[in-house]
């Protein structure tokens, strides 16, 4: 089973829209998004959930009214002012508890759970590219890192329990803990860039974090034809970065028409198409 993690240094480079192509190209993979923090290859799949689970990461103070004293001992040692009290009621704001449990060791009642909180949930879906494994993460909840390998694992167990030869991951943008999460022992991955110099910048940064993991890697370059002269340094940095230039994308005003439709790029006549499918060729033959 060949797992490809489509990345970009950073936002706004087409990665989506990429990842939505090949899909389209691997003939029914399972499909695995893993922007977690801005997901939004749902907008263009349109998934039916089959399954939803809770995703719970890190803890969150409760305390049991029946049990308390109200001697303030956890408001005085609480350093987030995560607890308010009205006279002798004291309670948790769930938004600013860390859940460092500082409050729960001190309570002297022992009034005070620490349950894991619930910080998302998780869904399998069926789509018309394939299944899909997807998130959403809850209002400020974090360990969007902890979720994505959630999401990943997902996907690898339905794709081995199901026989499924490919999964096409949407990894999230940037070089942080979530990328890192979404890249370590995938068979290959695709970085999406584009010709300017906030790209170029943002591809050595992403280059270095692939190398450090050993993990086969390309790039692409979205919309080359703004910048020619830019995309050949990019392409030249790739190479002496030991990653392989899979492909080059032209600008195209269908890309948007794409999205409206909520279709695939390579599924309307649009002109990208064929360099969406020669890049999708070439990722074969290097995995071959
Ligand atoms: S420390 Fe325990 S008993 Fe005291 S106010 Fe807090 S929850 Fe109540
Ligand atoms: S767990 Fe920590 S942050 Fe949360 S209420 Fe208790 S002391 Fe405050």
């Amino acid at each position: 089973m060949k797992e490809l993690v489509i990345i970009s240094g950073k936002g706004g480079t087409g990665k989506t829209s990429v990842t939505v192509s090949l899909a389209a190209l691997a003939d029914r993979p399972v499909i695995c998004d893993c922007d977690v923090d801005a997901a939004d290859l749902h907008l263009v799949l349109e998934p039916t959930i089959q399954e939803s689970h809770d995703f719970r990461s890190g803890h969150e103070a409760v305390i049991r009214e029946a049990d308390c004293i109200g001697c303030g001992i956890c408001r005085n040692v609480c350093r987030f002012g995560a607890i308010v009290n009205n006279a002798d009621l004291f309670s948790v704001d769930p938004v600013a508890c860390e859940g460092c449990g500082v409050c729960v060791h001190f309570c002297p009642q022992k009034a005070i759970d620490f349950p894991e909180s619930l910080c998302g949930n998780w869904y399998v879906s069926d789509t018309r590219l394939g299944p899909m494994v997807h998130a959403k993460l809850g209002v400020a909840a974090e360990n969007s890192g902890k979720l994505v390998s959630l999401v990943r694992a997902g996907a690898k167990h339905l794709a081995e329990e199901e026989n499924f030869k490919t999964v096409i991951v949407d990894g999230p943008p940037g070089i942080g803990c979530p990328v890192i999460a979404s890249v370590t022992g995938a068979s290959q991955v695709l970085i999406v860039t584009e010709p300017t110099v906030s790209g170029e910048h943002d591809l050595e940064r992403v280059l270095s974090l692939t190398r450090h993991f050993h993990i086969p890697t390309s790039i692409c370059v979205n919309k080359w034809d703004i910048n020619e002269e830019m995309t050949q340094q990019i392409e030249a940095k790739a190479r002496t970065a030991g990653a392989t230039v899979a492909g080059r994308i032209r600008y195209d005003s269908s890309v948007t028409r794409a999205q409206i439709q909520k279709k695939a790029v390579v599924e309307i006549d649009a002109p990208s198409a064929d360099d969406l499918k020669q890049l999708w060729e070439n990722l074969n033959l290097q995995e071959a």
